[in-house]
């Protein structure tokens, strides 16, 4: 190495650092001919609880101390310790936890080691856990409603904190509609909110008839309002009235009662419709028929286009000829299981008609060679006692 250095300073004058390094080398051998072989160990800081040390540098080979890197200032080891410096705690005082927030009771804390003791002597150390009181969180109250729900909207509690009077606020499930009330009008009932009076989706419906007769009111309390004005005319050979005419009624909603007193012939049931008696009223779409009647003859509702509802009664026999002709809103109908002859085209060009049920598929005869009932391309099946039937089949 040093003959190595020795040859550069020869062969090459270049760096005037490797000529000063050159020469402090030659200076060394002068005086020992040793060479330290330096290490260097860097400062560190005392802690708390360890010694630090100064900087400072040992050579390898002889095991001497220096405090200068060129090894011109020999020390001891013990010359670069730096003390421990001890804990010096502070107090910290107790803090009470809030709802939210933790407390602490009182300790001590040394900056120097981030350390934490419960004396100030610094000997009994605490964990974050020991020192830290929980929080208590909230204690709620009871709770008020602060808004009442009602059937569509959710409603409101608050409650308040005891301790630290902060609120905080839950929902109330809607209620919900209550549907439990009836009402009615005079052809149609419903069911609506006990609360709000929403009407019930899907529950209107036009008045049930009563298979008792006596009684002119529906299920739904709902009493029959009779269509005031028709014409009637005595029967001596039925001994009842015939309904002859619309009169002087111009309502929607036929309801003929059961009976009817002309005043002459005395009280008598109602016993049927007579030909073209209601011909061509279009106003009619609803109609309620007595149960008495036994027949409705020819044409006696041809062409009431706007009859939507109509329920034959159930003492009906015949229903002659053209009797519903061109009843062209009718979508459904029951043949009530009393009927026993219905005359041809009866239901022609009910062209809405999609079902028409039999209570007695077998039971009566008539209508010349087919029974029409509506549009055979329009109506979609026909019902008898519950099985439906091909248009080739119910011909
Ligand atoms: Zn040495
Ligand atoms: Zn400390
Ligand atoms: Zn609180
Ligand atoms: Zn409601
Ligand atoms: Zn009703």
């Amino acid at each position: 190495m040093t003959k190595k250095k020795k040859k550069i300073i020869i062969i090459s004058a270049i760096s005037a650092a490797v000529i000063a390094a050159a020469a402090g080398t030659a200076l060394w051998l002068l005086f020992g001919g040793h060479e330290h072989f330096m290490l260097s160990v860097r400062a560190k800081n005392a802690t708390c609880t360890e010694d630090g040390n100064t900087a400072y540098w040992r050579c390898e080979d002889c095991g001497k101390y220096f405090s200068d890197s060129l090894g011109e200032n020999e020390i001891s080891l013990g010359d670069t310790v730096i003390p421990a410096t001890g804990h010096h705690p502070q107090l910290v005082e107790r803090v009470e936890a809030a709802c939210t927030v933790a407390g602490n009771i009182a300790y001590w804390h040394c900056e120097g080691c981030d350390g934490n003791f419960a004396d100030e002597g610094a000997t009994q150390p605490l964990t974050e856990e020991q020192i830290a009181i929980a929080a208590s969180g909230h204690a709620w109250d009871q709770g008020e409603v602060t808004k009442e729900p009602d059937c569509v909207n959710v409603g409101e509690r608050t409650y308040i904190c005891a301790n630290c009077t902060q609120t905080k606020t839950e929902s109330i499930a809607a209620l919900n509609h209550d549907y439990s009330v009836t009402d009615y009008s005079e052809t149609e009932h419903w069911k609506e909110c006990s609360r709000c009076g929403d009407e019930e989706n899907g529950s209107r419906a036009y008045h049930a008839f009563v298979a008792d007769s006596s009684i002119n009111a529906c299920d739904c309390g709902a009493e029959i309002v009779y269509s005031q004005g028709l014409e009637y005319t005595y029967s001596a050979e039925d001994e009842g009235y015939m309904v002859t005419g619309a009169g002087s009624f111009r309502g929607q909603n036929l309801f003929i009662p059961q009976t009817y007193n002309d005043g002459t012939n005395g009280e008598h049931n109602v016993v049927g419709i007579s030909a073209t008696a209601f011909r061509y009223e279009s106003a009619l779409v609803f109609v309620r028929l007595p149960d008495c009647i036994t027949k409705i003859e020819q044409d006696a509702f041809f062409y009431c286009t706007g009859i939507e509802v109509l329920s034959l009664p159930d003492g009906l026999e015949r229903i002659e000829d053209n009797a519903f002709y061109g009843c062209q809103s009718l979508v459904q109908i029951t043949i009530p299981a009393s009927v026993s002859y219905i005359g041809e085209g009866a239901f022609a060009q009910c062209l809405s008609l999609q079902s028409a049920t039999f209570e007695n598929p077998v039971g009566w005869t008539g209508g010349g060679e087919t029974v029409d009932f509506g549009d055979p391309a329009a109506a979609a099946e026909l019902i008898i006692q519950g099985k439906a039937f091909s248009k080739e089949e119910r011909n």
